[in-house]
């Protein structure tokens, strides 16, 4: 069968494993995700890989080298969704992946290396509120007390929800060997419209950012918005205003790459005869440079501190989140690299702006990612949508790096 059949059946078959609604709703381990995921196991035997299950659900399919004990070639993606979101984020690469072994069979092609395509479970931070847990889980930093902690809207605890689909997460059974990898790769969606708009059909990715995620809770005074004279106010809405806008400044005049989002703003009380008591932020700033985020971090914090004194506003500020960016491994940039040169494919060197699994496992193996454009860099929605040539393309690069990455001959050095 052509790649391109295989593919487009294996995309419109992923589409109807969806709760009902717009777009795709396929939440981790629910019904949905539980049923896409049998269809996953089914093309990875399919693909003649042997199947192992970790202690998060996770799925290891192996295609033996013909060295066993060399260090494995991880290559996968996930299969959840946020609710009402698209059909590419996360199947991409798990689809890729099955795809590049297929290949691999119908070319008769021997890897010295194991190839392990993985799924990892829980990629989306939607039902447990933290993202890549499946991942995370897999390099070892997610306890069974974390599990027994996060809890869905039901109230139901990762952990149960676990137990309740036959995965013990309590008997450590780890299956990806950290400690024996070669190289991790991951094809992806851009979710950004970097590449359709220099026209470029491959995006290598050289670092993931990461997010600071600030809460800043402001508390003026509530005064009636009638009575009380302009100089007399402390609104903490101006105050508020004064900071998303510097916010966006100081990201934007930043000599190095970093953006910075308010994307929550609730005011108190919210109505129109009252000057706004109290407001509350969500500020989130990424780089994929460390001491860049901390730096424009300092810079909000101090530009803040100096708005709320000048209102006179009280700030209480709780750093939820402060994740380390991580860079991605020369060798796999270079093998994509040289893949795109040997034939012709225009590429960009690029930050992943959002966050991914291969982020944990950088930190025990050379790691790359792959990017395709998708339209208009909409993502996590139902409008999201990849061009079956530029999936087709993707998985040509994926396919000949997963070749490079695990022949005989290619070494980290
Ligand atoms: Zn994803």
């Amino acid at each position: 069968m052509a790649v391109q059949t295989r593919m487009a059946e294996n995309f419109a078959k992923m589409q109807e494993f969806s709760a009902d609604g717009k777009g795709i709703t396929r939440l981790a381990f629910s019904d949905e995700d539980w049923q896409a995921r049998t269809f996953i196991i089914s093309l990875l035997k399919q693909a003649g890989l042997t199947i192992r299950i970790d202690d998060f659900g996770n799925i290891i399919g192996r295609r033996q080298g013909k060295n066993p004990a060399a260090p494995a070639v991880l290559c996968g993606s996930h299969i959840d969704s946020v609710p009402h979101g698209g059909n590419f984020d996360g199947v991409l690469g798990v689809l890729g992946a099955i795809e590049a072994v297929n290949l691999m069979n119908e070319n008769n092609f021997k890897n010295y290396n194991p190839i392990d395509i993985v799924v990892f479970m829980c990629e989306e931070s939607s039902r447990f509120g933290t993202a890549t847990l499946g991942s995370k889980a897999a390099c070892g930093k997610l306890t069974v007390r974390d599990m027994k902690q996060y809890k869905d809207t039901d109230n139901k605890s990762l952990y149960d929800i676990l137990h309740s689909r036959g995965i013990e997460p309590d008997k450590r059974n780890k299956v990806i060997d950290l400690k024996n990898l070669k190289a991790c790769i991951e094809m992806h969606i851009e979710q950004g419209k970097v590449l359709e708009n220099i026209h470029k059909p491959i995006g290598i990715v050289t670092g993931i950012a990461a997010p600071t995620r600030i809460k800043l809770e402001l508390r003026g005074k509530a005064d009636h918005s009638g009575a009380t004279p302009m100089t007399m106010r402390n609104d903490a809405l101006c105050a508020a205003a004064e900071i998303i806008l510097s916010v966006e400044n100081i990201a934007l005049t930043s000599l190095q790459p970093v953006v910075g989002t308010v994307g929550i703003a609730n005011v108190s009380p919210n109505v129109m005869n009252v000057i706004p008591g109290e407001v509350e932020l969500g500020i989130d700033i990424r780089s994929i440079y460390a001491q860049v985020k901390t730096n424009t971090v300092s810079t909000v914090k101090k530009a803040i501190e100096k708005i709320s004194q000048k209102r006179k506003i009280q700030v209480s500020l709780h750093t939820l989140a402060d994740e380390q960016p991580v860079t991605l491994d020369d060798y796999v940039i270079n093998s994509i690299e040289n893949v795109c040169r040997e034939d012709n494919i225009a590429y960009n060197k690029m930050p992943s702006g959002a966050g991914h699994d291969m982020m944990h496992l950088a930190e025990h193996a050379p790691t790359g990612m792959i990017f395709i454009p998708c339209r208009d860099g909409i993502s996590h929605n139902a409008a999201e949508w990849a061009d079956m040539k530029d999936i087709l393309r993707g998985t040509d690069v994926l396919y000949k790096t997963l070749c490079s990455l695990s022949a005989a001959d290619s070494s980290i050095n």
